[in-house]
């Protein structure tokens, strides 16, 4: 409760740790999370969401 809404995007480890550290923001290039990986065995379930960080919007690709 009270916290701000602003991180509604989901994030990789790596790429919440880049977005808030200015000092670890290099981190956004050691994430492998561009692509849902779909639990095995499964339809339409997701084992691993795919990461939502700004870093991984393709420029030209944007609304
Ligand atoms: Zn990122
Ligand atoms: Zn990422």
């Amino acid at each position: 409760m009270g916290a701000p809404v602003e991180a509604a995007v989901e994030r990789s480890a790596e790429c919440a740790l880049a977005t808030q550290r200015l000092e670890h923001r290099r981190l956004h290039a050691a994430c492998r999370r561009t692509e849902d990986i779909p639990l095995p065995h499964s339809r339409g379930l997701l084992l691993v969401r795919r990461c939502g960080c700004d870093c991984h919007q393709k420029p030209g690709t944007a609304t």
